[in-house]
């Protein structure tokens, strides 16, 4: 996608924090941190949301998700606890269109759900 913004952090146009990449996914930290941790995990596949996902995108959804698993034992705070959260349209207030997973960590977080 030409004008998506996580598409050019992906080939590089735009600048990003790196913590890990691979040949399906790429995470980097929030430009503005709403945990002391917060990591961005994106398919290198561009897709606005989850509503666009379908069953061929299964197993790169369950990557994602074990992604941020590594990423908590990694990085130290997989004891600790962590969140993981998308935001899916205008009520969950999504702000950029290409698939997005935060890990938030660092903090006790209030409970949502
Ligand atoms: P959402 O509101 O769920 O769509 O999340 C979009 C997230 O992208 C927000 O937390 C933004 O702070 C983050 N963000 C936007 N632009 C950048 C950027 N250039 N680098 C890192 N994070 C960004
Ligand atoms: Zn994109």
């Amino acid at each position: 996608m030409n004008d998506c913004i996580f598409c050019k952090i992906i080939n590089g146009e735009i600048p990003s924090n790196k913590v890990y990449e691979d040949e399906l996914v790429y995470a980097f930290y929030d430009i503005a941190p709403a945990a002391p941790v917060h990591i961005l995990i994106i398919p290198k596949e561009h897709f606005s949301g989850m509503n666009e996902a379908s069953p061929a995108h299964q197993a790169l959804l369950g990557h994602i998700l074990l992604t941020a698993q590594k990423l908590a034992k990694d990085l130290g705070f997989a004891e600790d606890g962590y969140r993981i959260i998308n935001n899916c349209g205008e009520n969950a207030g999504q702000t950029v269109f290409h698939l997005h997973f935060h890990l938030l960590a660092g903090d006790q977080f209030d409970r949502l759900v």
